[in-house]
């Protein structure tokens, strides 16, 4: 038997708690007994999944957010507030399916002179989410909620480096639900190939980096499954000559860009500043993180920003600013620092900002996934857009300027799957916009009606007015319609010759 221990990154001798890694031999069983729950489950009405669903939710009592609040905080250093945030936000996401199924998932019937055709929405089957470790409970939710919604069953395979919160929160809604609708499978690569590779998965979930990705992209291949991909990103943060950059303006970007450390898919990556503007921005965006950036023990009030991941993160973002140094890069430590000791013991990483990067430096052409940020100065909107653009990854952006107008038509410019107005990350996202990349930032969406509709297959069921013709005397190539157009024609050409 294997067990996952969990370290505290804020205090790394601590142990947060443990998981027994999932043999590897008994991963049949558990896709056996979610093909099982997945027949039953899948059998019922859609009215019917969403009130055991609603009830499942409501299990969910102002303690046990606290419970989950705590161990996400403790097994990834994501302040108190926001791991709150993210349990409770993720269990309205299972309510926003629920009040967008009825629409979303709706059968269409069309009887008309054509015959008549009914378009369905059936479930996959077994789905199988593989998330991350730096939103577990959120990235697991927006692939739970849809999938169970549509009448699949799930299993998810947390990230070893963030199994417990997500799992107390699984355990609570599938204590409510049927007997193996939602199961959690512990472990690292071994178990994920071995549930990719199942027969009985109809459809993986894949949120994190692009090296696993392809790996489960070729495994998942070869079975003939298809993927959702949410892949990482590199966002362009644009602002134009007219940008507003007022405390609040400024304080939006600071957290954009540093809230969770910088270890968010959709955090701002890179910032673009017209050069007639760079230092009034500087100064404004060390301000803001003066104001807004505090790094510290998560625990502690007010503080905005705790350690990263895993002292592996730690070292390789250490070598990120050697790295942006030899490059040319000025590099400037931004916000304050409370809990001193703590923040010298733990794997904590000085928020920073590095000006006047070459393009090609590491820090400005690949996710950083942490604490430090670009700022680079531009001279047009056409070059701008262009550097912006000049990555494999294309997940989110944002355009800022005093005319919506004039962003709205930069922002249409910009390859990116998501790009926010005068806003970037968080303080931009509403349940109803799909989310997810272009380029090598992945296929599929999550959040709004593709988020649940990729959940689901298309099912027509077609009686035809009339039948193409065919055998005797038919060709068949000949398509529905064809020969009322031949004929059409010729009566045309008839009528021309007729009239002279
Ligand atoms: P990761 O790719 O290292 O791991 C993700 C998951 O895959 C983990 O559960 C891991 O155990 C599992 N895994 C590893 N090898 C596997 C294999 N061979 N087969 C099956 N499963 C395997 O990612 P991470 O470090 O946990 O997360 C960080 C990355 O995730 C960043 O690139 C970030 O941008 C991305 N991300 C994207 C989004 C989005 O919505 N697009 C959201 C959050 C994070």
């Amino acid at each position: 038997m294997i067990v996952i221990r969990r370290e505290n990154p804020t205090f790394p001798d601590q142990v947060v708690g443990e998981v027994i890694e999932t043999a590897v031999t008994d991963i049949d069983a558990i896709v056996q007994r979610s093909h099982q729950a997945f027949e039953t489950w899948s059998a019922l009405s859609l009215a019917d999944r969403c009130v055991a669903l609603t009830a499942a939710a409501d299990l969910v009592t102002p303690e046990i957010f606290d419970e989950i609040a705590l161990l996400l905080t403790q097994e990834v250093g994501k302040p108190l507030p926001d791991s709150r945030g993210e349990a409770m936000y993720s269990v309205s996401l299972m309510r926003f399916n629920i009040d967008q199924a009825k629409k979303v998932l709706a059968t269409h019937y069309i009887d008309d002179d054509a015959g008549k055709l009914v378009r369905t929405r059936v479930p996959f089957g077994v789905v199988l989410a593989i998330t991350p470790w730096n939103a577990p409970i959120i990235l697991s939710m927006l692939k739970v909620a849809p999938a169970l919604v549509a009448g699949n069953s799930i299993i998810v395979k947390p990230s070893p480096q963030a199994p417990l919160a997500v799992t107390k929160l699984l355990n609570v809604i599938s204590s409510g639900l049927p007997d193996g609708v939602i199961q959690v499978v512990h472990g690292g690569p071994e178990a994920g190939e071995a549930l990719v590779t199942h027969p009985l998965v109809r459809k993986v979930a894949f949120t994190g980096g692009d090296v696993v990705a392809r790996h489960i992209g070729v495994a998942a291949a070869q079975m003939i499954t298809p993927t959702v991909m949410e892949l990482g990103g590199n966002d362009a943060a644009i602002f134009l000559e007219d940008a507003v950059l007022d405390e609040a303006a400024m304080d939006r970007i600071a957290l954009a860009t540093f809230m969770m450390g910088g270890q968010v898919c959709m955090a701002s990556k890179r910032i673009y500043v017209p050069r007639s503007r760079y230092h009034e921005f500087i100064a404004g965006f060390v301000a803001a993180c003066e104001r807004s950036v505090v790094v510290g023990d998560p625990m502690t009030d007010g503080v905005t920003v705790g350690p990263v991941v895993s002292r592996a993160a730690q070292e390789r973002l250490e070598n990120l600013v050697k790295d942006s140094v030899a490059a040319g890069g000025e590099v400037i430590e931004v916000g304050t620092v409370v809990d001193v000791e703590v923040v010298a013991n733990g794997y904590f990483v000085r928020p920073r900002i590095v000006l006047n990067l070459p393009d090609d430096a590491q820090l400005v052409c690949e996710e950083q996934f942490g604490p430090l940020v670009p700022i680079q100065p531009y001279d047009s909107v056409h070059e701008v857009i262009a550097r912006a653009n000049a990555t494999e990854l294309g997940l989110a952006a944002s355009v800022w300027s005093a005319d919506e107008q004039q962003a709205f038509e930069v922002a249409q410019r910009i390859e990116a799957g998501f790009v926010f107005i005068n806003t970037h990350n968080r303080t931009g996202m509403t349940p109803r916009a799909p989310f997810g990349g272009v380029k090598k930032s992945g296929f599929g969406r999550e959040y709004g009606d593709e988020g649940l509709l990729d959940y689901t297959q298309n099912v027509s069921i077609h009686a035809p007015a009339a039948y193409r013709p065919g055998g005797s005397g038919g060709s068949a190539n000949a398509y529905p319609g064809t020969a009322d157009v031949v004929k059409r024609i010729a009566n045309v050409l008839d009528d021309l010759i007729d009239n002279g």
